[in-house]
């Protein structure tokens, strides 16, 4: 028997539209029970896989079979990012009308690779990050009517990466890439040091700057080390700069940083992967002092912005560098468009060719919530984050790390590192909760990043329940 002759079963439409009422239906009974489930997954290394049918089936089964066995099979393996509960790292957002715009996104199955392969899939691209840069007050510089603009990457990593290969453009490109120096302090987020070594830089080439006790850059090491490269005959390329750092939410002046980069026609990059979304409300735009100075900039709606993963807003005050970097022009890929210069194709701004319609979620999270309905998500969350910061502070054998940052509160027991260490899992072993840790100058720290899309400040006081009944 052979299945040459046959062809593909595809779902007919009436079925693929029952199957997708099904599948919201499914979605929207998980998340109104969210909270009755365990935020960790009880399972052990290799547990799920071994439950997983062993090869394709031979012929097609139903969408109501699969669904169901993912139900089964699949969700008890996941961890609840989605649960209020959930203050580990930091948030992954997720909101209906994020949802909804992505599976347009996917139902709509274009690529915007370049503009001709998808005129709207730019425009509205360009259209919302210009939106963007209203939103958050950002520097008028990173508008698409200038010399730079906007584009939405998969990851701060990725925007990170691009900033590092135009900077290297704009240095003098690989003739001198042994002379290169890269600056981040030694609380920049790991993806940086990670993409200087992807564009070929080695260890050494990475400068590690010194921190003050606020986690946040030491300028004046900054200085001593760029000072002492020039004096060396070496090529200060590359500066990045921390609007909240993972572990504790510092804050780097990138004012500071920025001049000081200048004397050496640095590249100046900052990254608030999470904390950037804050400048949505005017009271913390003051964070972002000195943005007018820089060269690129990158923040993840994806964190703190209601939109789902993956969605990064990556500006740069000028495209050119990292165009010249990234265009390369197949036969193939020709098209009048292009030629004319007046289009924007936005795989010259990106490692792949291949792009998502990820503008789409974000505005239809701009257009959902408004203005006013942004600010205030943002602003419940750092109230929330202070009332917490306060209730830690009436224990008497807890204190604050760092000050709080934003909506990120980090604690530790005032005795030991173990005891710090033991709360943790105590609470993690609750299953109501999920908290990550971090070390600042050797002490074990527990984080709580307050950004869940549902977490309110009820859920912080059942966190201060939770801590009263494990702590001793
Ligand atoms: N930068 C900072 C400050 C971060 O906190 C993170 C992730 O938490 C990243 C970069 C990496 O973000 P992404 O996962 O979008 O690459």
């Amino acid at each position: 028997m052979t299945d040459k002759n046959q062809s593909p079963k595809h779902m007919s439409l009436e079925e693929f539209r029952s199957a997708g009422y099904e599948t919201i239906d499914w979605l929207v009974d998980y998340m109104a029970d969210i909270e009755k489930r365990p935020i960790s997954a009880k399972v052990s290394p290799g547990d799920i896989k071994n439950i997983l049918p062993k090869s394709v089936p031979e012929h097609g089964e139903t969408y109501s079979k699969i669904l169901g066995d993912m139900q089964k099979t699949i969700v008890p393996g996941l961890t609840l990012w989605q649960h209020p509960g959930f203050y580990g790292y930091f948030a992954a957002n997720s909101s209906p009308p994020a949802i909804l715009a992505d599976l347009l996104s996917t139902g709509l199955g274009v690529q915007g690779m370049l503009w001709a392969t998808g005129p709207s899939v730019t425009e509205l691209e360009i259209h919302v990050l210009d939106l963007i840069i209203d939103l958050c007050g950002l520097p008028k510089k990173f508008r698409s009517t200038g010399t730079g603009g906007g584009v939405i990457q998969d990851s701060a990593s990725s925007a990170t990466l691009c900033a590092v290969i135009a900077a290297r453009k704009r240095a003098g490109g690989n003739k001198v890439i042994k002379r290169l120096r890269a600056y981040i302090s030694t609380q920049a987020h790991s993806s940086v040091e990670k993409d200087l070594l992807i564009v070929g830089l080695v260890p050494n080439q990475i400068r590690k700057v010194k921190t003050n006790s606020d986690q946040s850059m030491s300028t004046q090491d900054l200085e001593e080390l760029i000072n002492e490269d020039l004096s060396l005959g070496l090529i200060p390329f590359f500066v990045v700069g921390t609007v909240g750092t993972t572990s504790s939410g510092a804050i780097d002046d990138v004012k500071r940083i920025s001049h000081i980069a200048s004397k050496a026609d640095a590249w100046v990059h900052v990254d608030a992967a999470w904390a950037g979304s804050a400048a949505v409300c005017p009271e913390y735009r003051y964070l972002l002092d000195g943005l007018d100075l820089v060269d690129s900039y990158v923040f993840n709606p994806h964190k703190w912005l209601l939109t789902n993963f993956d969605c990064s807003v990556f500006f740069v005050a000028d495209s050119k560098p990292l165009t010249e970097a990234l265009s390369i022009v197949p036969e193939y890929l020709k098209n009048s468009a292009s030629e004319t210069g007046e289009v924007v194709d936005y795989r010259d701004w990106q490692v792949p060719l291949g792009r998502r319609f990820r503008s789409l979620k974000l505005w239809f999270v701009l257009r959902s919530y408004g203005v006013q309905g942004l600010r205030a998500y943002i602003r419940q969350h750092i109230e929330a984050a202070t009332y917490f910061e306060k209730e830690i502070e009436k224990f008497k054998n807890l204190t604050l790390a760092t000050p709080r940052s934003l909506s990120l509160v980090c604690f530790r027991h005032v005795e030991s590192n173990k005891k710090s260490e033991i709360l943790l899992k105590q609470l993690n072993s609750t299953g109501k909760v999920l908290l990550t840790h971090t070390i600042i100058d050797g002490m074990y720290i527990i984080r709580v990043a307050v950004g869940g899309t549902y977490t309110t400040k009820l859920h912080l006081r059942q966190l201060v329940t939770l801590i009263k009944e494990y702590v001793n």
